[in-house]
């Protein structure tokens, strides 16, 4: 299923940023506020800071907020296979990939670039959760 995705830009890093759906202030100068129901995922340069309980659910990922404790390193066990790792696949993936593959309705990434030297890229995920008839 891929589902159609609309990309918008931003270009000023410290726009304040609602949601198309319910206006609630989910980025301020860099602040992130709190996530509402249309909110999928938060994500920046240096990884997630919020995955929505669909988003974890679309791709098999351990709801465990980020904090998992794995450090890289331990985990090269002979176990162990990238290729099964659902984090892995998601990083095979682009944001706006990982929208397209949910049941979204009017999915909307927004990007916004900083501009060098800093470089950073954050990346917001909403929609519309489609009720399964
Ligand atoms: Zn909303």
């Amino acid at each position: 299923m891929k589902m159609p995705v609309q990309t918008i830009e931003y270009l000023d890093s410290l726009q304040a940023l609602y949601c198309m759906f319910c206006g609630r202030l989910v980025h301020d100068r860099g602040e992130l506020g709190e996530p509402c129901e249309h909110q999928v995922f938060f994500y920046t340069s240096e990884g997630f800071a919020y995955r929505s309980p669909a988003f974890e659910d679309a791709f098999g990922l351990e709801g465990d907020e980020g904090e998992s404790g794995d450090d890289d390193a331990e985990n090269d066990d002979e176990e162990y296979d990238e290729e099964d790792d659902p984090e892995e696949r998601l990083f095979d993936m682009k944001p706006g990939e990982w929208l397209a593959a949910m049941p979204l309705a009017h999915a909307t990434l927004i990007e916004v670039f900083t501009p060098p030297p800093s470089g950073m890229g954050v990346w917001f995920g909403f929609g519309l959760a489609m009720v399964e008839a």
